[in-house]
């Protein structure tokens, strides 16, 4: 792999120079495999079985009585009809970059394949990416486009597609993946969702999907309800939600180069005046799930949106905040916490 490897730096100018087709990055990933044995996605064992087709029919004969997701609207989307998340049936998408701001197992050298899907079926009121979400900013393609982006993503040296706020497109996708597939995709696929998921749905999704990336953002029905337009079921559908991925995915596996392929990764930000309670939250996954979850504890939340207009939130963290955030990690003995979570951490137990 020596003569392939490349610095950050070049990559992206290569990316920009050469209209991103200059780099190919065989996908061999081989850990926990048998020596010499080919790592193949979930998606392409279940082609091979015959199986994928009738998920992907499965999946789109929802669009006609919309019931994608827990808002369960009824619309019929192949005739125009727009529900909760205005989205149409066609796939909407804002940007399709390698992304190197994910977790660490996902970018690698040569970053995570993001797909930036408009419209969200959640649409919280402190949404970073709110002209995306909220006002649906992006353009409309077909799956056979979105099939295309996907091998370009592969072509340009990504270590996996990551579809961001995916599921009012859930069908557009396994389409797409299916066509892909036969252009010859090999990348594991990361399902990077809010976690405000039906679990009859993610169970189509499953022996497809290799990563399941769900965020837990509440473990409290009024906070939900009040920051997410309602959705004061939130809490407890993610759990089981989560609990269904685990099932499906298991802990995260990476490989020899620390690259991940398999597993689940969940993400939760620390919100000002314990808003997302977090504490409930690990004690949850390691009561639950396993103390050795991979679980990325973020203090990244910014005032965006309309969170100026609800005191409790229109402030960011403090220090404090996350380094108890932290702690009750620690307390509950959760043991696979991301690496930049334990970096931000350590540098705030040295100041
Ligand atoms: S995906 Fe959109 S239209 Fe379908 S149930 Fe959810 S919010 Fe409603």
């Amino acid at each position: 792999m020596s003569g392939m490897e490349i610095t950050r730096r070049d990559f992206i100018k290569n990316f920009i120079i050469m209209g991103g087709s200059l780099l190919f990055y065989p996908v061999s990933l081989s850990a926990e495999q048998k020596k010499g044995e080919q790592w193949h996605p979930a998606y392409e064992k279940l082609e091979k079985e015959g199986k994928l087709a009738q998920r992907v029919e499965q999946a789109y004969a929802m669009f006609e009585d919309c019931q994608l997701c827990p808002r369960r609207c009824g619309v019929n989307r192949l005739k125009g009809e727009r529900g909760f998340c205005r989205a149409p049936a066609r796939p909407v998408v804002f940007s399709s970059q390698p992304h190197f701001g994910e977790e660490i197992s996902l970018v690698g050298k040569n970053g995570s394949g993001t797909i930036f899907f408009s419209n969200c079926n959640l649409r919280c009121i402190f949404c970073q990416n709110w002209p995306i979400s909220h006002e649906g900013k992006g353009n409309v393609i077909q799956d056979e486009g979105l099939a295309d982006i996907m091998i370009h993503i592969q072509k340009i040296g990504c270590h996996n597609i990551n579809f961001v706020t995916p599921t009012h497109v859930m069908p557009n996708i396994l389409n797409a993946t299916r066509i892909a597939l036969k252009k010859g995709l090999r990348l594991p696929l990361v399902y990077n969702t809010s976690g405000y998921e039906r679990l009859e749905i993610l169970k189509i999704l499953d022996g497809i999907m290799d990563i399941y990336m769900p965020d837990m953002k509440y473990m409290d029905a009024d906070q939900a309800g009040k920051y997410s337009s309602g959705a004061s079921d939130y809490p407890e559908l993610a759990k089981k939600a989560i609990t269904e991925m685990n099932r499906q995915v298991g802990e995260l596996l990476t490989d020899k180069r620390g690259i991940a392929f398999r597993g689940l990764i969940i993400r939760h930000l620390v919100m000002p005046n314990r808003v997302a309670g977090t504490e409930k939250f690990v004690r949850w996954v390691a009561e639950t799930l396993s103390k050795s979850t991979y679980v990325n504890i973020m203090p990244q939340y910014r005032v965006e949106y309309k969170a100026f207009n609800y005191p409790e939130i229109a402030r960011g963290i403090t220090v404090q905040e996350f380094l108890q955030a932290m702690g009750w990690a620690e307390t509950y003995g959760l043991t696979n916490l991301d690496p930049h979570s334990v970096a931000v951490r350590d540098f705030y137990h040295r100041r």
